[in-house]
């Protein structure tokens, strides 16, 4: 069983306003997030996937057409948790290893900029980094997630709906805009990429 309270925000409510609403951030985490874990507690119930952890769940029920929904719940819960800790104020200056492995942060902005004005309906973006290949900027769509196909993510931005309607409505490009200026906690980024 997953609990909301093992996902805990990592800020207050009203920490990302102005550019991300209290009210935006109490139905994204205490109504979306919390349903995904409902729903993701309900399929799992009397199954092979009960007793493992979420990340177990991702990597098993990728590949698992009867377990399509147990995929898609545990995936949002693990973009969800992900997307908040990368959420913060005071630590928005890019990193250099960031604009050094872009060619500037102006070039790092504009390719994630790119990338995610492409996404067409619900979906995320994300920096991932390997050892080999070094950063990448992706998109998954829907609940996919970089996790189920061995990348390692670093970044996330929500590019559902839900993420952003209450405070930019149609301006989804404003949005992802906000998030790269003044929205990215790059510590937390920094922090857990064990570079
Ligand atoms: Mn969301």
């Amino acid at each position: 069983m997953f609990n909301l309270n093992d996902f805990p925000l990592p800020f207050r409510e009203t920490d990302m306003e102005p550019y991300m609403s209290a009210e935006t951030i109490r139905f994204h985490y205490g109504k979306h997030l919390a349903t995904y874990i409902a729903n993701l507690n309900k399929l799992i119930a009397g199954t092979k996937y009960a007793d493992m952890d979420l990340h177990e769940i991702i990597i098993n029920s990728v590949n698992d057409e009867s377990a399509e929904k147990i995929f898609n719940n545990a995936a949002q819960v693990f973009n969800h948790e992900f997307f908040f800790n990368c959420l913060g104020r005071g630590n928005n200056a890019t990193p250099d290893i960031i604009s050094d492995a872009f060619g500037g942060v102006a070039e790092f902005k504009e390719k994630f900029r790119l990338i995610a004005n492409s996404v067409f309906g619900s979906g995320w973006v994300w920096l991932t980094h390997d050892n080999e290949s070094g950063f990448d900027i992706i998109a998954t769509r829907n609940a996919d997630t970089p996790i189920a196909h061995g990348k390692k993510p670093v970044l996330a931005l929500d590019l559902w709906e839900h993420a952003y309607y209450l405070d930019f409505q149609n301006r989804r490009a404003d949005f992802i805009d906000t998030f790269l200026d003044s929205m990215i906690d790059w510590k937390f980024v920094l922090d857990n990429m064990n570079l």
